[in-house]
């Protein structure tokens, strides 16, 4: 089906979800919508916090029926019967997937990093507040503006990957599972190896953001390490599940034609 907007075809589905920050989100069917759904909540300040809910929830809603549309519409367009296809999955719905040794301790490995450092940072809120955080500053290499900015960024970024490198490499399993390839090219574009490949991307920016506050905290030495510890090994056993994840093109972020978009 020929793509009649602008917007990059299945490039969310290989991103961090970090919209704000991406350089695709007015390329992106996904990042566009989260982009009207602020600007809605903007014009509307002076509502009241259930309100600002209900309209969140409206426009979740409404993403799924427009997916749900689409959907049905690939489907006929396809010359398959839509109706019956809903009557199969509902009678016979998909296997749960059986993971294997490695990818159960994946996910083990995974799942604690995440809960770790959730719990460490819920007990501790205020443990990247120190009081003489701006006497660091000064005698740090980076003018000081530069190295509490850093700081911030990198607090944000384990946050926000915490739990997604959980998610990711989840589906990268199921994936590997549920298809068959014909090709050796198919294989290498494959939904899990796109999948492992955000995951590790999601592992390695994690690990430089924590090596920044390490560097920032070093006092924190015995914890930070241990979780740096935890990404390692994450990686390591990632890369041993998924050895050609590293050669899956992301549509968009590893295409030359678009690397004009900043
Ligand atoms: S591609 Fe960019 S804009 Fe689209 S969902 Fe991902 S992060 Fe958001």
């Amino acid at each position: 089906m020929k793509n009649k907007t602008k917007n990059i075809p299945f490039v969310h589905n290989y991103c961090d979800r970090w919209c704000e920050r991406c350089r695709f989100v007015d390329r992106c069917a996904v990042g566009s919508s989260e982009k009207l759904l602020e600007t809605e909540l903007k014009m509307e300040l002076a509502l009241t916090e259930e309100k600002k809910q209900e309209i969140m929830w409206q426009h979740v809603a409404n993403n799924f029926a427009e997916t749900a549309q689409l959907l049905e519409k690939m489907i006929k367009e396809a010359g398959l019967d839509y109706e019956e296809i809903c009557r199969e999955v509902k009678e016979n719905p998909p296997p749960e997937t059986v993971l294997t040794d490695r990818q159960e301790a994946i996910k083990e490995l995974t799942m604690d990093y995440a809960k770790d450092m959730m719990d460490w940072m819920e007990k501790n809120p205020k443990i990247f507040e120190s009081e003489d955080l701006t006497s660091r500053a000064m005698v740090q290499k980076d003018e000081p503006e530069q190295f509490l900015n850093a700081i911030k960024d990198a607090i944000h970024t384990v946050n926000w990957f915490c739990f997604f490198i959980s998610v990711k490499a989840q589906r990268a399993f199921s994936g590997k599972q549920e298809y068959i390839y014909d090709t050796k090219e198919e294989l290498l574009q494959s939904d899990h190896n796109g999948s492992a490949k955000v995951a590790l991307i999601a592992v390695g920016r994690s690990i430089k953001a924590w090596e920044v506050l390490l560097n920032a905290f070093p006092e924190l030495d015995f914890v930070i390490i241990g979780y740096l510890a935890q990404l390692q090994k994450i990686s390591r056993n990632l890369l041993l599940e998924f050895p050609d994840a590293g050669k899956f093109i992301r549509p968009g972020f590893d295409e030359e034609k678009y690397d004009h978009i900043k």
